[in-house]
């Protein structure tokens, strides 16, 4: 079916969203037509606002609208304990537990040969530089529980280790294969408690 050009454009931007086929894709385009002025007004205003005022922490390089970010800036966080997680979504998975105190380090991905994400593609040498500039006393892998992640893990393990610092990974509680970003508070806190020391 051929669709009117503007609407067809906008067919085309939702069916690049993750997780959005075409049916969805269309059913979307018609809603925003649905939508009075100002709905969509907003829609389009907050994220041409997320895209502006968000950014990247140059500390852990989450997401945050100012840099420091908030959990890098607080006093209250114990900065000798880094929390290595894959994406912000981590980041925010874990804060959804309020149990760790500590303070975060994202990747912005996992190795991967096949895709050929070396560690050159993630923030590794950014990680590096944290735990040559502060005390750190652990450092907590939190990569997801697939081989990518795993992978990713015993990477760090073996760049971080000689440089005296301690590195945990957290226990496999969490379903092999999952996304952290999707455990629940429970299987994460736990996973975290149960985290071993790497060899
Ligand atoms: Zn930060």
């Amino acid at each position: 079916m051929q669709y009117i050009a503007p609407l067809a454009k906008l067919i085309e931007h939702f069916r690049a969203l993750p997780g959005i086929g075409s049916k969805t894709a269309v059913r979307l385009a018609y809603h925003v037509l649905d939508m009075d002025a100002n709905q969509a007004k907003a829609l389009a205003s907050a994220i041409i606002e997320a895209k502006e005022k968000i950014g990247y922490c140059n500390v852990c390089f989450n997401l945050s609208d100012r840099s420091p970010c908030q959990i890098c800036a607080a006093e209250s966080r114990d900065h000798t304990v880094i929390c290595v997680v894959e994406q912000p979504q981590d980041v925010a998975a874990m804060e959804r537990m309020r149990d760790f105190r500590g303070v975060y380090h994202v990747l912005h991905g996992a190795l991967s040969p096949l895709e050929g994400v070396g560690p050159e593609d993630l923030r590794i040498k950014e990680l590096l530089g944290r735990l040559s500039g502060t005390k750190t006393e652990e450092v907590i892998v939190a990569t997801n529980p697939n081989v990518e992640g795993e992978a990713t893990a015993m990477y760090l393990a073996r760049l971080l280790k000689p440089l005296g610092v301690k590195v945990t990974r957290i226990a496999h509680g969490l379903p092999i294969g999952s996304d952290l970003e999707y455990a629940d508070e429970v299987t994460l806190s736990k996973a975290m408690e149960n985290r071993r020391e790497m060899e």
